[in-house]
């Protein structure tokens, strides 16, 4: 077990426990610590209080396996702060559009069901791959579990990131997350940043995941599985398929043509940016050699001690690791980010084609000036490959969508404007206090082994 995980970017918030002020992250990553105050709050006052937005949001103390926890007052869950660690998108997105059981809190934890279990014996006919069914997860569902409870589809002026960030805050996600019941970690490689002076804890971390996935190779009667979630160097061509390096990892994966087909099919947008990264394709032209794509991969090994993938997601993500789809909506996300703007990009997860904002802005000023408070506004960044027959189809459908949800609407037509003007910050918002200085990332996910 790792020692108590708190998270750098989350310094703000606090809980207030029986009068006394908690920092919310360490309670909410580590109630074990809190028992005997949380105890007494319950018997005192019965609740507590969240003090991420200037008016206190209550939380539950609820007791599970004899042990307390504080949970979000039901349909408030939206409500906290951006750099809250209560806060999250519940009932909404492509989280909610699974079947009940395919992903289900418990307690502090998550349980989710994968459609492929990472345990297979041979003997056993294997799920249907294909399948629909929205009763388990696929890979994309998984990435993107772990990316929204990562809290890295979204921004919060102060922060920064960067992969040492990035790594820390996944693997705080997979330590809170079981697979069909099996802790997630275990099964779980986010290449560390390379050092030199790490380089043998760095080995020894990678046959520690390598290890039971060569002891049950593809050749074995059980096959074990384990996923990988990287950021891609480059993509090779090989005479069976492709060669995928990451960055951070010496070892290649390696992806047969049909199943790169598959994933190229669910991954249109991050696959065309990663074979771009190609170092060994000499295309002319302005290529979009920039890009960052991160690739969750379930792999197996070969008899030959090869890393195989088996199944992926490619996600294209911008500078800040925000999950975009073009590079209209990097530029957005980069703006948004540079403006020290307050925002979420809803995910997907395996429901790919979910109506939904690309971008939803929480700190808002309402356009005439009345509201005390700010309000959320629905981004939408359209692209230079839209029709011009379903251009005001789709902003219509857009509408009507952010008039559903209570969002105010934004839209940038790429090919009318290259410089958007963004909705303007409620004034209340840059009154507030910013997020503490953030501790260097070298430090914090090192202690995170
Ligand atoms: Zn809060």
């Amino acid at each position: 077990m790792a020692s108590p995980l708190h998270p750098v970017n989350q310094r703000r918030a606090t809980v207030l426990l029986a009068g006394q002020a908690v920092p919310a992250a360490a309670i909410r990553s580590g109630p074990e610590a809190f028992q005997e105050v949380l105890a007494r709050a319950k018997t005192q006052f019965g609740s507590a209080l969240c003090q991420c937005k200037r008016s206190p949001l209550r939380l539950v103390i609820r007791e599970r396996n004899n042990k307390l926890h504080l949970a979000c007052w039901p349909d408030q869950a939206q409500e906290h702060a951006l750099d809250c660690p209560f806060y999250s998108i519940e009932g909404q997105g492509g989280r909610a559009a699974y079947d009940q059981g395919a992903i289900t809190p418990d307690g502090n934890d998550t349980k989710i069901k994968l459609h492929h279990p990472v345990v297979q014996k041979r003997t056993e006919a294997s799920r249907d791959s294909e399948a629909k069914s929205r009763s388990r997860l696929h890979i994309w569902g998984l990435l993107h579990h772990l990316w929204e409870s990562a809290g890295l589809n979204r921004w919060y002026p102060g922060w920064t990131r960067d992969w040492g960030m990035v790594r820390y805050v996944l693997r705080r996600a997979a330590q809170t997350t079981t697979v069909d019941n099996e802790p997630l970690l275990p099964s779980l490689y986010v290449p560390p940043p390379w050092s030199h002076k790490r380089r043998d804890a760095i080995a020894q971390q990678w046959s520690q995941f390598k290890h039971p996935l060569i002891t049950n190779h593809r050749g074995t009667n059980t096959v074990f599985s384990g996923f990988i979630i990287g950021s891609i160097k480059s993509m090779e061509k090989t005479p069976y398929g492709f060669a995928i390096r990451m960055h951070h990892m010496g070892e290649p994966i390696y992806i047969d043509e049909a199943t790169s087909a598959r994933l190229a099919s669910y991954s249109r947008k991050g696959w065309a940016a990663a074979r771009l990264l190609d170092t060994t394709s000499q295309k002319a032209g302005p290529a979009d050699t920039t890009a960052h794509v991160i690739a969750a991969l379930r792999v197996q090994a070969s008899a030959s001690r090869t890393l195989v993938a088996i199944e992926g997601a490619m996600m294209r993500v911008s500078k800040a690791w925000i999950p975009v789809s073009s590079s209209y909506e990097e530029a957005m996300a980069d703006a948004l980010v540079e403006s020290d703007r307050r925002f979420v990009r809803p995910l997907h997860y395996d429901i790919h084609h979910l109506d939904q904002p690309h971008f939803v802005l929480t700190d808002c000023a309402d356009p005439q000036g009345r509201d005390p408070l700010p309000r959320k506004v629905a981004m939408f960044v359209y692209g230079k490959g839209i029709d011009e027959a379903y251009q005001a189809k789709i902003e219509r459908n857009d509408a009507d969508l952010a008039q559903r949800l209570g969002y105010g609407m934004w839209s940038w037509n790429t090919k009318t404007s290259t410089t958007p003007t963004l909705p303007a910050v409620h004034p209340s918002v840059t009154a507030e206090p910013r997020a503490a200085p953030p501790q260097s990332s070298d430090t914090a996910p090192a202690s995170a082994n």
